[in-house]
C-alpha cells in the first residue's frame, strides 16, 4: 500500500491515488431496518459522519467493554472519485470511483441514551475500528448500483441480505442530496445504509461479507479490549 500525503491512510483498496477524507452515512435507508429498530421510515435522508480515526481496512474491530450492546450494521460502500457540489442525480454516478462493502459497527445501547435525550450519535459510531471497509471495485464493473445484492454472516451462519433495490434513497439521490450541502471531495466514502437483520457482535466473532457473488469479499474479526 502506498502511503498517502494528506491523511496519514492508505489508499482505499482497489482504487490507488484515492484516500479518504469524509465518512458520510445514511441512516434508515432500508424500510425494514427502521422497523425493526422501531424507527419512522424518513421522508428525506437522514445523514451522519464517523470520524476518519474510526476508518480500519485490517478487518479488526476492537469492542471496549463498557458497550452492552455493539452491534454490527453490514453497507454497500461508495467511494467518491471526483469533487462536486450541487451533483444533479442524473450526473451523480459519473462522481463515483468504486464500489466495496462496510460495517457501520454501532454501540446500540450508548446510541439509544443519546437518541433519547436527542443528542447527536458520534459517540456510539465513532468510536476507532467501529469504520471497516473492504476493498473496493471499479465504478465501471458495476453497470446499475441499485441492482447488486451483498451478504453477511456471522461465525458461518447469515444474518444480512442487502438488495439495493429497497433502498427508500438509491445512491445518485444520495449523493445529489449530500452535495447540496457539503462539496464532496474525491475519497470521500459513502455509507448507504443497513438492511435488516443487525445484531450482536461478541468476543472472537468472524464476519464475512460478500458483494456481488464474491466479487468482493471481506472477512473482519471482532476483538474485546478492556
Ligand atoms: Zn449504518
Amino acid at each position: 500500500m502506498t502511503s498517502s500525503t494528506f491523511s496519514g491512510l492508505p489508499d482505499l483498496p482497489g482504487l490507488p491515488g484515492l484516500y479518504t477524507r469524509n465518512i458520510y452515512c445514511i441512516g434508515r435507508n432500508f424500510e425494514a431496518h427502521a422497523k425493526e429498530l422501531n424507527n419512522p421510515v424518513p421522508d428525506r435522508p437522514v445523514l451522519f459522519i464517523k470520524p476518519l480515526s474510526s476508518l480500519s481496512f485490517d478487518g479488526i474491530i476492537l469492542l471496549p467493554s463498557f458497550i452492552r450492546e455493539p452491534h454490527y450494521e453490514t453497507e454497500l460502500v461508495v467511494a467518491i472519485g471526483t469533487k462536486g457540489k450541487n451533483i444533479q442525480s442524473g450526473d451523480a454516478l459519473n462522481h463515483v470511483a468504486g464500489y466495496g462493502l462496510g460495517i457501520d459497527v454501532t454501540a446500540r445501547d450508548i446510541q439509544h441514551e443519546l437518541k433519547k435525550a436527542s443528542h447527536p450519535w458520534f459517540l456510539a459510531k465513532g468510536m476507532d475500528t467501529f469504520t471497516q471497509v473492504s476493498s473496493f471495485i471499479p465504478a465501471g464493473s458495476v453497470e446499475d448500483p441499485q441492482k447488486l445484492t451483498f451478504t453477511m454472516s456471522l461465525n458461518g451462519e447469515k444474518r444480512q441480505t442487502g438488495d439495493t433495490s429497497l433502498m427508500v434513497f438509491p445512491v445518485a439521490e444520495q449523493i445529489a442530496f449530500l452535495s447540496r450541502y457539503v462539496t464532496l471531495q474525491p475519497g470521500d466514502l459513502l455509507f448507504t445504509g443497513t438492511p435488516k437483520g443487525v445484531g450482536l457482535l461478541r468476543d472472537g466473532d468472524l464476519i464475512r461479507a460478500e458483494l456481488m457473488s464474491g466479487e468482493v469479499t471481506f472477512n473482519v474479526r471482532v476483538k474485546g479490549i478492556i
